[in-house]
């Protein structure tokens, strides 16, 4: 299951320049789905456009994010034996910190299996620098504490680091995302 969170009313993290993070979630949660989909993986979307998943539009912002949250919650109950991959972009108050770091839900033992892969597979094919370690979610990401099946956080960069940020835009470095991630996800299933 890959998740493109955010979306609509909720744009997530915005970049200096006005770029927003819904939009590269999803371009590569739209990538990852077509390149998992071609290696015979069912995907299942948590979103294909920029629309959150609340069903309440008259709603304070606050009552349509967790309302955003539950169903997206709701979609794993639907789908209990998939994993789940949301896909993020970080944002930090200074502009040194870049590189991917993957985190996971303490819900399911494999979840940090699942981190690892994907982690190993971004060191290993686009940032040979990164000394990033997987982190377990903190109680802060509902949907990582919540989380009904193995589900995992990628967050693929930082919209705050300059350099990072001209990448993290490009159509080309977002298609390495999405392939990296596919990577991790075919290391994982290859170990079961
Ligand atoms: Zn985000």
């Amino acid at each position: 299951m890959a998740n493109a969170p955010h979306g609509g009313f909720d744009g997530g993290a915005v970049a200096y320049d006005g770029t927003v993070e819904k939009e590269i979630n999803l371009n590569i949660a739209l990538r990852l789905q077509k390149m998992l989909q071609f290696c015979g993986a069912e995907v299942i979307m948590t979103r294909t456009e920029d629309t959150a998943t609340d069903t309440r539009s008259d709603e304070t912002v606050a009552r349509r994010k967790k309302s955003d949250l539950q169903n997206r919650l709701g979609l794993m109950e639907q789908y209990a034996d998939a994993v789940y991959v949301s896909i993020h972009l970080n944002k930090f108050t200074t502009g040194a910190a870049s590189g991917a770091q993957v985190f996971y839900t303490p819900n399911f033992p494999e979840a940090a299996r699942l981190g690892q892969c994907i982690q190993d597979s971004f060191v290993a094919s686009l940032q040979p620098e990164n000394t990033r370690v997987i982190k377990e979610g903190t109680k802060s990401t509902y949907l990582l504490k919540n989380a009904k099946v193995p589900a995992v956080i990628v967050e693929c960069g930082f919209l705050s680091n300059r350099q990072e940020l001209e990448r993290l835009k490009s159509d080309d470095y977002q298609a390495k995302l999405s392939f990296v991630i596919l990577q991790g996800i075919l290391k994982y299933r290859e170990q079961e």
